[in-house]
C-alpha cells in the first residue's frame, strides 16, 4: 500500500495543488459576490428601519446577532464566489515558474522550498502578507497553500519540511 502511494507521490502531490484550493474555495467563499451585495442593502434597510421608534430596540438586537454571525466569515468573504476564488488560487501556481532557473527544469525528488528563489523564506513572508489585505488575500492564500503542500512533499520524500536555509 505504501509502496504504490510513494510510486503515485508526483501525481498525488499535483492533485492536492489541484483539490486544495478547490475545497478552500467551496468551504469558504461560497457567500461572496452578488450575494454579499444584496446582503448590505438589507443590512441599509435595516438601519432606516431602526430610526423609527417603534422597532428601534427589535431592529438593533437583530443587527448585532448579525454582526455576530459576519465576523468569522469577513477574513474569506472580503474577496468573491466560488470560481473566482478557486481561479485565482490554482494561477498561483505559475510560483512553480522559478523551476525554469533550476538545471535540470524538473527533478522528481528534489525539495522546492528552500531551493527555487520563490519558495525560499522571504518570497513565503510576503505571500503570509499578502493574506491580511483583502484585495491580494486570495493570491497569498493560493501561494500559502501551495507552499504548504510543496513542504508535505518535501515531508514525505526525505523527513524535513524543507532544505536546510530555515
Ligand atoms: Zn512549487
Amino acid at each position: 500500500m505504501f509502496d504504490l502511494l510513494n510510486e503515485w507521490r508526483g501525481q498525488i502531490h499535483l492533485l492536492l495543488h489541484v483539490l486544495v484550493p478547490l475545497m478552500v474555495a467551496l468551504i469558504f467563499f461560497r457567500h461572496g459576490g452578488g450575494r454579499s451585495g444584496g446582503h448590505s442593502e438589507k443590512c441599509n434597510s435595516n438601519k432606516r428601519v431602526s430610526e423609527a421608534d417603534e422597532t428601534r430596540q427589535k431592529i438593533s438586537k437583530v443587527r448585532s446577532l448579525h454582526v455576530v454571525n459576519e465576523q468569522p466569515k469577513k477574513f474569506f468573504n472580503a474577496v468573491s464566489s466560488t470560481q473566482v476564488a478557486f481561479t485565482i488560487m490554482l494561477l498561483t501556481m505559475l510560483v512553480d515558474i522559478d523551476h525554469l532557473l533550476a538545471t535540470p527544469i524538473y527533478q522528481a525528488d528534489r525539495c522546492s522550498i528552500g531551493f527555487h528563489p520563490l519558495h525560499t523564506e522571504w518570497p513565503i513572508l510576503i505571500y503570509a502578507v499578502l493574506c491580511a489585505f483583502p484585495k491580494t488575500r486570495l493570491i497569498g492564500l493560493g501561494l500559502v497553500i501551495h507552499m504548504l503542500l510543496d513542504a508535505g512533499d518535501c515531508m514525505w520524500m526525505r523527513g524535513t519540511w524543507a532544505i536546510d536555509v530555515f
